[in-house]
Formats: structure tokens, sequence, C-alpha cells
């Protein structure tokens, strides 16, 4: 069975992860979305709600598990007998900070391989950090999020932008 894993911290997921997701999903066996749970980078969505509104997501699609891992991404991966990491590329920046990332875990677990999947063109400019930023002044993030999960993105964000 060909298993990969596509982590990140989705605080909150987008159009952009849920498209790397499809079409990952249908390149292998089983994808695990692996959930950061990294207590410094504080995100607004708890680590719960990330994995509930990914897996809200992702209902329909039968080869997908929704995980949360912390530490290091390889010992990760290497625990759920995976083979490949998935990341996705949005732009010269993320290339940038991938390729060391990579290469380090390249270092690390010589035997998994990241693959890297371009960012469909319509959401290449999507990210958490854009709708967090667009939310905090009322602007329209509906474009942005997937639309099972509009409502919740949207109480989450007031909730955090009211404090
Ligand atoms: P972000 O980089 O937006 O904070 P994550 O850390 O959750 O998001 O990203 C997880 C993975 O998803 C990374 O490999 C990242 O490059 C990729 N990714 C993020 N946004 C998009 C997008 N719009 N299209 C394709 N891939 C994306």
């Amino acid at each position: 069975m060909l298993k990969a894993v596509y982590p990140g911290s989705f605080d909150p997921m987008t159009k952009g992860h849920l498209d790397i997701i499809m079409r990952a999903s249908n390149n292998f066996d089983k994808l695990i979305v692996a959930v950061l749970n990294n207590i410094n980078k504080s995100p607004v969505f708890t680590l719960e709600e990330r994995i509930d509104m990914i897996k809200d997501c992702t209902r329909n699609m039968g080869n997908i598990e929704v995980k949360s891992f912390s530490g290091l991404l390889v010992d990760f991966v290497e625990k759920e007998k995976a083979k490949v990491v998935i990341k996705g590329l949005r732009d010269i920046s993320d290339f940038q900070y991938e390729l060391q990332m990579s290469m380090m875990n390249k270092m690390l677990k010589p035997e998994i391989e990241t693959m890297f999947m371009l960012a469909a063109p319509q959401y290449s400019f999507y990210s958490s950090s854009a709708v967090k930023e667009v939310a905090k002044y009322d602007g329209r993030i509906d474009e942005l999020v997937p639309f099972e999960i509009i409502d919740t993105v949207k109480k989450g964000l007031s909730k955090a932008n009211n404090f």
C-alpha cells in the first residue's frame, strides 16, 4: 500500500489545501493529513478544531485519515509506515523554505521521499494567514475556504479578533 503524509498547520484549512488533498489522494492508496501540534506557533484554532474542519471537508473521500503530530515529521511518517511526504508549492519562497526542510528530512531519514505538488493557479495566492488577515478587517473569506467550514472559520476568527 502506497501511503503519503501531507503535513501542515491548517490554521485554518483553505481551498488551496483541499485541492492538494484531493489531488494527492487520487495518486496514493492512503493519504494521512497530519496537523501540526506545535505550541510555539500559537494557532488561532485549537488542534481539535483544525482536525474537525479537515474531516468536515474530506468526509466523502475514502482514503483519507486526519491525525495530529508533534516532534519530528520524519518520525511521524515512519511510525505511520508511509514512504512519501507531500508538500504544496505556491511560489519561489515556498520552494526555498521547503527545499531546506526536505534536505534536512532526507538527511534524517533517507528512505522517505518528499514530493512537491504545484498549487492550482487559482489558489496559488491563498494562505491561512491571508484568510486571517482578510477576516480581521471584515473582508469576505467565502471564496478562500471550503464551503463546509465557512461558518466555523468566520465564528472562530471573529471570536479571536474580539479578544
Ligand atoms: P500556510 O503555509 O498557509 O501557513 P500550512 O503550513 O498549513 O499553511 O501549509 C501546509 C502545506 O500546504 C505546505 O506544504 C504549503 O506549502 C501548502 N499550501 C498552503 N497553501 C497552499 C495553496 N494555496 N495551494 C497549494 N498548497 C498550499
